[in-house]
């Protein structure tokens, strides 16, 4: 099939041309976000493949649907920038890549966890200096803590597994109970109690009408002070307005971030040298308790060689009208 294939970058042309060999269809690399201003590069591709940033909203999918589009392959796991009413309403058929590397998001979070906690990357730039003294770098013993992650789905259970392994008690919290964590060790709470009694809290639910600003001003006045706050899956799921004062006041004692809800005008692109515009996120980066990644949780090997060969081969499956309903995002998966 032929696919236009939206916000290319080097790594993604890399890993889709190898695994393109095994498959027939043909990618045409474009670096524009598909949004309403480039949707017309899209008109007379059967596919569109998108990542997320891409905005695929009523009228990009209406205007693509009219030229001929009847595939919208994501290529990552989240799907809360596609309006899947919309898509139904077009009869256009969205897939997605659910698990690429749960354990790849999951340890990225763990990172931060343990920089944040030991300030390696204050350490870093110290020692470079040839400054070796140790004043405000001391950090806690993670042994023995307790972690609080919100969302028990694949990148939620390997924190799970990840955490037990360091000795910490786990709360969790889901709608929905994963045998998985209860049979390793993790307690099933209410959020309440979670925000409550957590020294370290991370979230790893997806971006969803009831899951957007989950941590708020709120729930933060819920949780312990010098709380540990960690965010790999949407920007969304936390008001980052509530975010500094919270550092301010104490009650945030650290701040990991991969994500953040206006990442889109940020993050993937070399900004180096430009006035950043953005008044809070510029103000997080002040905070010498605030470590924030480009959305790089999901940048491994073995997710970009998964997220290739899946994509693909979800392109394979509609084509030979061999996709199960398992296989597609639904409009009720948005509104869980
Ligand atoms: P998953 O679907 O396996 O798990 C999500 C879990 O959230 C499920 O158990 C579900 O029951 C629960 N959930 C959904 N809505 C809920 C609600 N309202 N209240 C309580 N629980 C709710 O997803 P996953 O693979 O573990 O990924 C989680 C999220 O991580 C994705 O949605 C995506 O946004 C994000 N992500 C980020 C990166 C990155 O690079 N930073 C990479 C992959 C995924």
């Amino acid at each position: 099939m032929r696919v236009a294939f939206f916000s290319a970058k080097s790594y993604d042309r890399k890993f889709f041309t190898e695994r393109l060999k095994q498959f027939r269809h043909e990618l045409i690399f474009l670096e524009p976000h598909l949004s309403q201003d480039t949707c017309k590069l899209a008109f007379g591709f059967e596919v569109v493949c998108v990542f997320v940033h891409d905005r695929l909203d009523r009228e990009v999918l209406k205007r693509v649907a009219e030229h001929g589009t009847r595939l919208v392959a994501l290529r990552c796991a989240g799907f809360n920038n596609v309006d899947l009413n919309a898509a139904k309403d077009f009869n256009l058929t969205v897939v997605r890549v659910p698990a690429y590397s749960p354990y790849g998001v999951a340890e990225h979070a763990v990172a931060l966890i343990l920089a944040l906690n030991r300030k390696i990357y204050r350490a870093y730039n110290r020692v470079r200096d040839g400054n070796f003294s140790l004043d405000g770098l001391l950090g806690f013993e993670i042994y023995g803590k307790t972690v609080g992650i919100l969302g028990t789905g694949k990148i939620g259970r390997a924190m799970v597994s990840i955490m037990k392994g360091f000795g910490c008690r786990v709360l969790v919290y889901d709608l929905v109970q994963n045998p998985d964590c209860a049979a390793l060790g993790a307690d099933y709470v209410e959020k309440e109690t979670l925000f409550e009694q957590s020294d370290i809290i991370s979230l790893h639910l997806p971006l969803a009408k009831e899951t957007h600003y989950l941590i708020d001003e709120k729930a933060l006045a819920r949780m312990k002070d010098q709380v540990m706050l960690i965010n790999t899956s949407r920007g969304g799921l936390i008001d980052s307005r509530c975010l500094i004062e919270g550092l301010k006041n104490g009650k945030i004692g650290y701040l990991g971030l991969d994500v953040y809800e206006e990442e889109e005008s940020l993050f993937f692109e070399d900004k180096t040298g430009e006035v950043i515009q953005d008044d809070i996120f510029a103000r997080l980066l002040t905070f010498p308790n605030v470590l924030i990644t480009g959305h790089q949780a999901f940048f491994t090997n073995v997710a970009l060689e998964n997220i290739a060969h899946t994509t693909l081969a979800n392109i394979s499956a509609f084509e030979e009208n061999r996709l199960s309903p398992m296989d597609l995002v639904k409009v009720e998966e948005s509104a869980r």
